[in-house]
């Protein structure tokens, strides 16, 4: 590991200033660490972010919630009424590596987590998100790669709680400079990452993120994913649906698939298609249906849909319950 500075931000105007050129922000330092020991990162200036006020807070009223990006993903997994307000994002954090990761791992270090492909991970490999010529997983071992993409880089989103996020339609505030504030759906948060190889995501250096907005719905939500080991793994696939129901009809429903595009994939016709209709196997079915329509599976990848499609099904009918 390349020596660095350690500093303490005490507010956020002030970590951005002690950033520098090329400083970055440390919550759990669970990614961050990881790439630093590899020397696929070289930071000269670590900004430990934990101790700005507010960002560790969880603010709950009747209309939304607030979460700020320092909570860690256990306090998530066991906030006593997160459950029944927004079960999806509780099933997201629960399911998030082991216990010991989610102690650590923050909200905001775990939407802004990097690329776990594992040509990206050998320090190495020169791939393109690392700004060389070419992608090795693409004709390489592509087991864990996308099934969808935007653009050349196949590596997918693996963080669980943005998925769960985007069902739930929540906003994330980020910091983007001395007084602007930034108000990023999901889908923004990760846009640039369909559109170029290198990004992993849509902030520019020093763009901090706050906390996460959550409008309190009349929806239901869940969260699944399937992966090689039972803990301590990224999922191969996972889904996340939320939905009201009215008179047994399914209303303002989303469905979002991770570890299968370089976004939190959704559909808008699969959306649209489940609006007013019965919540049963048929509809569900026809709803995946929609969303894998034109997926692309690699070499090593194929076995992702009956997955993914499974996955969809059941995420849906646990709205029912
Ligand atoms: C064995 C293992 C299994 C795992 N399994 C899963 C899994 O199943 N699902 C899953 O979702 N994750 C999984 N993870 C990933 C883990 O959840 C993330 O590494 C962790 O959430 C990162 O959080 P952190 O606070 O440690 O971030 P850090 O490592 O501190 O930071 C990660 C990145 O986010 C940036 N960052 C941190 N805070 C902010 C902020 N407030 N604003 C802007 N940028 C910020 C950092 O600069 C860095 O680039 C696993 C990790 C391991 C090691
Ligand atoms: S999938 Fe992306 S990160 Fe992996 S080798 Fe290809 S370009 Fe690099």
């Amino acid at each position: 590991m390349k020596a660095f500075q350690f500093v303490t931000a005490t507010s956020p105007e002030r970590a951005r200033d002690l950033l520098g050129n090329n400083g970055r922000f440390l919550g759990g330092g669970i990614d961050l660490l990881g790439e630093m020991k590899e020397y696929i990162a070289q930071p000269d200036t670590l900004v430990d972010v934990k101790a700005v006020p507010d960002l560790h807070r969880i603010d709950q009223t009747d209309k939304s919630w607030s979460i700020g990006a320092n909570v860690t993903v256990a306090e998530l997994e066991d906030h006593p009424d997160l459950k029944s307000v927004f079960p999806g994002l509780q099933q997201a954090a629960a399911e998030v590596g082991s216990r010991q990761i989610r102690n650590v791992a923050t909200l905001g270090g775990n939407l802004a987590q990097h690329s776990r492909c594992w040509y990206y991970r050998q320090r190495d490999v020169h791939c393109l998100k690392k700004g060389g010529d070419m992608c090795y997983a693409r004709h390489g071992d592509n087991r864990y790669h996308s099934l969808f993409t935007g653009t050349t880089c196949i590596s997918p989103v693996v963080s669980n709680l943005a998925i769960a996020l985007a069902a739930l339609n929540a906003a994330v505030v980020v910091q983007r400079g001395p007084n602007n504030l930034a108000r990023m759906s999901i889908a923004d948060l990760y846009a640039r990452a369909w559109e170029n190889p290198i990004s992993q995501n849509s902030l520019d250096p020093g763009d901090l993120i706050l906390r996460v907005e959550l409008p309190v719905q009349n929806r239901r939500s869940a969260y699944l994913q399937v992966s090689d080991k039972s803990a301590f793994d990224w999922a191969l696939v996972s889904c996340a649906s939320a939905g009201g129901i009215q008179g047994g009809k399914l209303h303002q429903a989303r469905v979002v698939l991770g570890a299968i595009a370089n976004v939190p994939y959704q559909v808008q016709a699969a959306n649209q298609f489940l609006e007013g209709k019965t919540l049963d196997e048929d509809n569900a079915n026809k709803a995946a249906d929609l969303m894998l329509q034109g997926a692309e599976p690699l070499s090593d990848n194929a076995y992702k849909l009956p997955i993914a499609r499974a996955l969809i099904r059941r995420t849906l009918l646990q709205l029912k319950a």
